[in-house]
Formats: C-alpha cells, sequence, structure tokens
C-alpha cells in the first residue's frame, strides 16, 4: 500500500511482561464518574453516563521507569490534572452487558486526563464541543497496560497522583459513580467496541493545575502495594520551533526525537495501518480506465 501523504503512525503502550505492545485505538472518557469530582463540576445526583473522545496520536506514552516530557499546550493558563483508571479493550462488541464485561479487558493502566481548563469552560458557557479544552496533543500521559490477569482487582483500588511529591488526588476506583462493567455496558450500546479501544473511566476530586518544572507521578495500589502501572510526567515549558502546520512528517519527526521508544514507528519510515483493521470495507480499487469503442 502506498499513501499521497505520510501515514499517521500507530500508536502504542508497552505493556507488563510482554514484548508485544499494545495498539492504541479510539479513546473513550467518561465525564463527572466520581461523585465529589461531580460536586466540584457544579453537578449533583447520578446522570446517566456520557462521553467524550480523544484521538489516539493524544497519548504521551510513558515507558515504565521513564518520564514522559509533557509540553505545556499553547492557549492555555489553567492546565490542569486528572488521573484516572482505564481499561483497555482486547475484545470488540456490541450490545455487552455488564455481567460479560470483564472478558472484553485486556488490561488496565493508569493514565493522566489533562486539561485546558479554561478553553473547557469557555467552550461549555458557549454550549460547544469540547474538544480545544480536551482532546489536544498529549493530552493523555499513558502508562504501561498491565494484563487483567495481572492486575488483580481493579474495582477496588486505590489511585493516586503526587505533584511534587505531595498528594493532588487520592480515591478509590469503587466510588466510581458508573464502574467499568456498566460503563463498557453504556459504550457498547452506542458504538462498536474494538480490540484497541481504550476506556477513561474519570477521575476523583481535587482537580488542580500544573505548571512547567512540575512532576507529577500517577499510579495505582492493590491492597497497600504499589503496583507496576505508574505513570511520571515533568511539565516541560511550551513546545517551541515546529508549528502544527509545518507538515506532518516534521510534526512526526520532532515527536518521534521526544519520545523515540515510545513511537518507534514514526520519523524513520511510515506504517501503513491497514484500513480493514477497524471492519471499514476496503477502499475501492482504481476505476479501470473506460473502454474505448
Ligand atoms: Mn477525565
Amino acid at each position: 500500500m502506498s499513501y499521497v501523504i505520510p501515514a499517521p503512525a500507530q500508536v502504542s503502550v508497552s505493556v507488563v511482561g510482554r514484548r508485544e505492545r499494545f495498539p492504541v485505538g479510539r479513546i473513550y472518557c467518561v465525564g463527572r464518574n466520581y461523585v465529589e469530582h461531580a460536586k466540584e463540576m457544579g453537578f449533583t445526583g447520578r446522570e446517566p453516563p456520557f462521553f467524550f473522545i480523544k484521538p489516539a496520536d493524544c497519548c504521551l506514552v510513558v515507558e515504565a521507569g521513564q518520564t514522559g516530557q509533557l509540553h505545556y499546550p499553547p492557549l492555555t493558563k489553567d492546565f490542569q490534572h486528572e488521573i484516572e483508571l482505564v481499561a483497555c479493550i482486547g475484545t470488540g462488541g456490541k450490545n455487552i452487558k455488564a455481567a460479560h464485561a470483564k472478558k472484553h479487558i485486556y488490561g488496565n493502566a493508569v493514565v493522566l486526563d489533562m486539561k485546558r481548563r479554561d478553553l473547557q469552560g469557555e467552550q461549555k458557557k458557549l454550549g460547544r464541543p469540547w474538544c480545544i479544552g480536551k482532546a489536544f496533543d498529549h493530552s493523555a500521559p499513558i502508562g504501561p497496560i498491565t494484563p487483567a490477569a495481572q492486575a488483580g482487582d481493579v474495582n477496588h483500588a486505590e489511585i493516586y497522583l503526587q505533584v511534587g511529591g505531595q498528594d493532588r488526588h487520592r480515591s478509590h476506583v469503587s466510588k466510581l459513580i458508573w464502574n467499568i462493567a456498566e460503563t463498557i455496558e453504556h459504550l457498547s450500546a452506542a458504538w462498536e467496541l474494538q480490540p484497541g479501544d481504550v476506556i477513561y473511566t474519570g477521575t476523583p476530586d481535587a482537580v488542580a493545575a500544573v505548571v512547567s518544572g512540575d512532576t507529577a507521578a500517577a499510579g495505582r495500589t492493590q491492597r497497600a502495594a504499589t503496583v507496576s502501572d505508574v505513570v511520571v510526567v515533568q511539565t516541560a515549558p511550551p513546545r517551541s520551533g515546529v508549528a502544527h502546520d509545518a507538515g506532518a512528517a516534521q510534526f512526526g519527526a520532532d515527536r518521534a526525537q521526544e519520545h523515540p521508544a515510545a513511537r518507534p514507528d514514526v520519523g524513520g519510515r511510515s506504517v501503513p495501518v491497514a484500513p480493514t483493521a477497524r471492519g471499514l470495507p476496503p477502499p475501492p480499487a482504481p476505476a479501470a480506465p473506460a473502454a474505448t469503442t
């Protein structure tokens, strides 16, 4: 397969104990799924779950033991963190009942869900989509995925985020308004889930801002023991130099330079993504030249 422009790279995340990586498809995020966070955002009560989406290349893939460089994004003065547990889909499906959701989950990871909160607030007031506040480059730092068989009972895990060694978030997944299985039931009623899809389950309360130079470490504890899915990022000054409109190849190369391990498939060569990977029909064959009569 050849393309008229460089093909987007497949984003992938490392898997604890495996050499193979997890390819990221769509990223679904649940809004306001912890009571205390819903309250701090001005809402009360159990509302049906609602979702927003981030493109896969919002991921800032952070390898085990490394610190991701999270550049302060443009257009904001209020760059905020959230910590979330994610469920990574290994087996797709639609209309999945909560009772059957577990077998669709490949594994779990801890992520940050970064916001340009000031922009999100402006868009909310105007009744416009939140994308600019939520789905921007590197808004989704993600650490290694732990396969479900080794992840323990994540529904009762503690998740935490420390900035500069001080707690910002510390809560329990058991406090989710809609638990992981119920979330999968709701999501799969609206979309057919695919292998590679990643579900952000929501943030506890105490969302707050980071500034350039802050180091944020997020993780999960299971029965008081820290487990291997940890993600650490340092907020770095705004990215300079390459503008987003400077061309996909240059932008891709820039990213590969920053995260060579995370984006091994960017920069030097392009990796074709089969258009049938998502069950889409293959592109039409080029029309045969009209026969001349
Ligand atoms: Mn979130």
